[in-house]
């Protein structure tokens, strides 16, 4: 309670006590008033009996005086000729002839009247304030009930809107999406779908997250201006608004959603520029895809996750094929959580080989994975698994402290590991790596890790400087799977790279009818330009090794050497001294 309140509660109090002691002192005036009245009656009464009895008033007995003073109640009453004495109550008694003969006195008895008497002033005031602080309550009153229906309303603004937006908050559309299901009649579909915002980091970190505001709520408004008719939208997540449409069996949503997220991917204009971001979409449509809101979110989620796996601005429905590969997923991170105590996992060597095939001087560590019932499990899928399960550090840790342990076999060829995005993106990596190196007694130059371009795309600043942390440590780098991303020559010059992998897709053509060696030897020329050692990954045929050799690349890798294979394929390998093949000069093929 507030000391305002507490003071305004004491004077209620006080006023309230005064005006009912005023009230009190009222009701006994009128009784005293009555009570004269009566004694007044009762003496008249007397006066009369006395004078139809002939008696002188004069000679009046006094005891006679004392009885009508008590039947009367007459306090010291007295029968007087002469003028009465000052204060007292008189009564005039008159002969036959209206003539006053004299006059009876007594002395009022008006006690309580009295004695409050002096009160009086002060609780007319106390009656003034109490009536004025009534109005003020009144008034007070009405101001908090006001105030408390604003802040109300404002309090289920907040919870139900989207503060940035204005739109309708995750709350308010899952209230939507259920009572939609539930106002849902025979012939009739609710669909649910959900955009994303693609691009936003970017937009955030060329512009700022003002204009990352700024943008959203211009997605926001465009996405009210395009809603089809009947439907309603809302910010369900960050960068994600939910639309709700409610449709007749026979319309088709796809189309309305194609066009809203055509509209949205065009190009907004923030801050006096051009901004353009993309719209991807998923959506689940009800009774078909699913019946409760929890089904309709889940299964809608997985079509957006599908869509913005295939490309941007697309649009894809839910399908039963997303159950499963949702739930294969869920299956591989539950596994792979075993299978890392269970000690299921092991790591193959792939030889590296240089000379065309003359010498091994390097080894890939590729993580193999044989599921009790389900066999081999491809690290493709699994390294995935693991990244979403955030079980990929103790992944990445198994496999570096494996390999490096194993490369003591090996003392003359490196060992080259391979490392995820979100190992990357890790701030500990350089310090386990440096770790590993320690406990394992390797030197640091025989340490070759591998990273692919995605890694560099979603944040270069945080990967140059993770890179440059690994570089420090006296690793070298090798670029996987190079020509798969965007091979951009920025991010080539960008990081300090020591190894180019040149990926299986460019080897695999090499040989084929009509197909030109021109991009190989592009690549090797750019590599060579920037000062990088060339391998290339996937070499499968004796075709492909000369093309790669004649093109100048001097590291190759693929089953033609020798595939993948435990620690003591590679120990045998190394005691034949050298690979499937001697190297011998390189025939001219044709093309
Ligand atoms: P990668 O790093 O590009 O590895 C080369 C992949 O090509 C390996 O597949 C290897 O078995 C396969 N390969 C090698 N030579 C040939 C060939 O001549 N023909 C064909 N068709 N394939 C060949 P694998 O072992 O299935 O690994 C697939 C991918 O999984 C790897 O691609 C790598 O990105 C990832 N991976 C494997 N082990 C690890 C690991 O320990 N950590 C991380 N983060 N990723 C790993
Ligand atoms: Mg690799
Ligand atoms: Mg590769």
């Amino acid at each position: 309670m507030t000391p305002g309140l507490v003071g305004s509660f004491g004077l209620f109090v006080l006023c309230t006590t005064l005006f009912c002691v005023f009230a009190a002192s009222v009701l006994l005036q009128q009784a005293d008033e009555g009570r004269q009245v009566e004694r007044r009656a009762a003496l008249h009464g007397a006066i009369e009996a006395i004078r139809t009895a002939g008696i002188d008033f004069s000679a009046l007995p006094e005891q006679r005086v004392r009885d009508i003073a008590r039947i009367a109640g007459l306090k010291d009453l007295r029968f007087e000729t002469g003028p009465a004495a000052a204060g007292r109550e008189l009564q005039p008694v008159l002969n036959a002839q209206g003539r006053i003969v004299g006059w009876f006195s007594w002395e009022p008895d008006r006690s309580l009247t009295n004695a409050l008497g002096p009160l009086k002033p002060l609780m007319t005031a106390a009656t003034v304030l109490l009536i004025a602080f009534a109005g003020f309550a009144i008034w007070q009153v009405r101001r908090v009930l006001r105030d408390l229906a604003v802040s109300e309303r404002k309090a289920w603004t907040l919870a139900h809107e989207d503060v940035l937006t204005g739109l309708p908050n995750h709350r308010k559309m899952l209230e939507s999406i259920d009572a939609a299901l539930g106002a849902r009649k025979a012939g009739e579909t609710v669909t649910l779908a959900l955009i994303d915002v693609d691009g936003m980091k970017d937009v955030n970190d060329a512009h700022g997250h003002r204009a990352g505001d700024d943008l959203l709520s211009a997605f926001a408004a465009r996405l009210k201006e395009n809603l089809p008719a009947g439907a309603v939208c809302g910010r369900f997540d960050g960068n994600e608004f939910a639309v709700l449409l409610r449709q007749t069996d026979a319309a088709q949503p796809a189309p309305a959603i194609e066009n809203l997220v055509e509209a949205l991917a065009k190009p907004y204009w923030v801050n006096g520029q051009a901004v353009q971001v993309g719209a991807t979409a998923g959506f689940a449509q009800a009774p078909g895809d699913g019946a409760s809101r929890d089904d309709m979110t889940r299964r809608t989620n997985l079509a957006l996750g599908a869509a913005k796996r295939k490309r941007r601005n697309g649009v894809l429905r839910f399908d039963a094929a997303m159950d499963r590969e949702f739930e294969e997923r869920r299956f591989l991170e539950r596994e792979l959580k075993r299978a890392l105590v269970n000690g299921d996992l092991d790591v193959h060597y792939q030889p590296i080989v240089r000379g065309g095939g003359a010498q091994i001087v390097g080894a890939e560590a590729l993580l193999r994975w044989r599921h009790p019932t389900h066999g081999q499990i491809s690290p493709a899928a699994f390294v995935a698994a693991a990244e979403r399960g955030g079980l990929i550090g103790e992944l990445g840790a198994f496999v570096l402290r494996r390999a490096l342990t194993d490369a003591r076999r090996w003392p003359d060829l490196y060992i080259s590991v391979n490392l995820s995005p979100m190992q990357v993106r890790d701030p500990n990596l350089a310090g386990l790596v440096a770790g590993m190196l320690a406990e394992t007694g390797t030197a640091p130059e025989r340490l070759l890790l591998e990273v692919t371009e995605g890694v560099l795309i979603d944040d270069p600043d945080q990967a140059k400087e993770r890179l440059d942390a690994l570089r420090a440590l006296g690793v070298r780098l090798a670029l996987d799977d190079f020509g798969t991303g965007y091979s951009s020559m920025t991010y080539l010059q960008k990081f300090h790279f020591d190894k180019l992998k040149i990926d299986r897709g460019f080897v695999a053509p090499l040989g084929s009818p009509g197909h030109s060696p021109a991009v190989i030897q592009a690549i090797v020329a750019l590599g060579r330009a920037l000062d990088l050692t060339l391998l290339a990954e996937g070499v499968e045929t004796e075709e492909q090794r000369v093309r790669l050799r004649l093109a100048g690349c001097e590291e190759m890798q693929g089953f033609l050497f020798a595939k993948p294979g435990p620690r003591e394929a590679l120990d045998r390998l190394l005691g034949q001294g050298r690979t499937v093949e001697a190297d011998r000069p390189p025939q001219r093929a044709a093309g």
